[in-house]
This record gives C-alpha cells, structure tokens and sequence, in this order.
C-alpha cells in the first residue's frame, strides 16, 4: 500500500532508520525508535482495512486512532512526525477498488497538509481541501498552491480564527468544489491542534466546533457520497483538548453511521 505514494527506496530508508535500540531524529521533529516502522505501517493498514470495510458495507464511516499522524510527509521526505502520507495512500487505494472513481480529502489540522499536497498533486481524481494557519509550519498552503488539476483547494486562516471562520470558507468556497468533484469517498485528515488550547499553534476552535465542522462535513458526505467517511488522527498536542475533541467528532461519526 506504502508503494501508491512512495517509491521503495523510501520505504526502505524509513525502515533502516528505525533503530533497535534508543531514538534516532529524521529531522528536528521527526524521531523514530524500533516500533516507529510497524507503528506508521499499521496507520496505513488502518485506513485501507476502513475503505474496505465501507465498500463491503460492514459501515459508512470508521475513524482510524493511529499514530504517528501522516499528512507532512512528502513521497520522498519524512517530517513533522510523519512518515508515510496515511490520507493521501487512503485515497489512492481506494481508486484501485470497484465502483469508487472520484475521492474528496478534507484536512482541517491546523497545520499545512504538505504531505498530502505533494502526494495528490498530479491527481485529478483526489480533491484536496486543507485548512491552515498562517503564518505556521512548515510554511506552505498558500491559497494559490492549487495542485495540477486545480484539485488542491488551501485556506489560510489568520492566527486566532475560530471554527466559525472555518465554516464560512467550507460554506463559500470548499463545499460547492466538493460538490462539484462528485466523490465517492471523504476522507478526513483529522487533526485537533486548531483547538484554542493546543500548545502548538494560536487557532481559537472548541470542542463544540468540531462537532460542528464534523456534522458539515457528514452531512455533505450523507448527501454526495452515500455517508462514506474514513477519518484518520492527526495532530492534537493537548492532551485533554484531544480527547474531548476526537470524542466530539467520532460521536458525530456514531451518529452518521449505518
Ligand atoms: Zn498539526
């Protein structure tokens, strides 16, 4: 599965790099120990065995509690905690499987999905909704960054807007490209560091916004592409803020599910 977004050296870099003892830094962020290697395999296994199970029909949703999170890391780099590109090899393995040919990503960690980015870039069959805070690491996902198909749709969100703003930008701009893609699949990249209590960054969103955001983005999926959703964990750096917020939105997943 690893192999849909990263060439086999790359794989085989990562698992050299985890070592058998102790921690080694892939960059200033990105550590790895031993279990590093089978830990980031199972959050890719995680999110195919949930398209699997939705187009079996076992459920509609599933929300996948891996980590390490996946959506900073590029075909060819490791970063920001990230090794394979988990929601972008999501997306790719479900367009190898019969009847899905369109898939929505909707990425509302509050950092860039670069990862993400780089690796359905040239895919005209993935939309791609990121939102962000900029200024932020790493950097990227400017709202002229647009992909090779116009497929990548980037909101910046200035520091201390809230889920509400958020909302808007869906309202006004990512929910009518939504639409109009036609998907088959929303996948989630869904992380909870945009929480107003979340140590690494200056976003001001609650708990209740992410119930929020999640009933929008299901009831989009409930109307466009017969409830499927697959949402994978990101970031969330707040432990208790994490919680309650990962709560909030399986909850509004429970509740969509049939
Ligand atoms: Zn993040």
């Amino acid at each position: 599965m690893v192999s849909l977004a990263h060439p086999a050296q790359y794989f085989d870099r990562i698992q050299a790099a985890c070592p058998a003892t102790g921690v080694v830094s892939l960059d200033g962020d990105t550590h790895v120990m031993n279990a590093s290697f089978n830990a980031a395999l199972r959050g890719v296994g995680a999110i195919c065995h949930a398209v699997d199970l939705i187009l079996q029909a076992k459920d509609t949703n599933a929300f996948c509690a891996t980590r390490p999170p996946g959506h900073h890391a590029e075909a060819e780099t490791p970063m920001g905690f990230c090794l394979f590109g988990t929601a972008a090899i999501g997306a790719k393995y479900a367009l190898k499987q019969a009847g899905i040919n369109r898939v929505a990503v909707v990425d509302f960690d509050v950092h860039h999905g670069n990862g993400t980015q780089d690796l359905v870039w040239n895919d005209p069959e993935i939309i791609l909704v990121t939102s962000q805070e900029m200024p932020l690491w790493p950097g990227t996902g400017d709202a002229t960054e647009r992909g090779a198909h116009e497929n990548v749709i980037n909101i910046p969100l200035s520091a201390g807007a809230s889920g509400a703003d958020l909302m808007d930008h869906y309202h006004q701009n990512a929910l009518p490209a939504l639409v109009a893609h036609a998907p088959d699949l929303l996948i989630i990249s869904a992380g909870f560091d945009a929480h107003c209590a979340d140590p690494l960054a200056g976003l001001a969103f609650t708990t209740a916004d992410y119930t929020e955001i999640t009933k929008m983005l299901c009831d989009f999926a409930d109307q466009h592409c017969h409830g499927r959703v697959v949402s994978t964990l990101e970031g969330g750096y707040d432990l208790d803020a994490l919680a309650d917020s990962v709560a909030a939105h399986v909850s509004v997943l429970m509740e969509h599910s049939r």
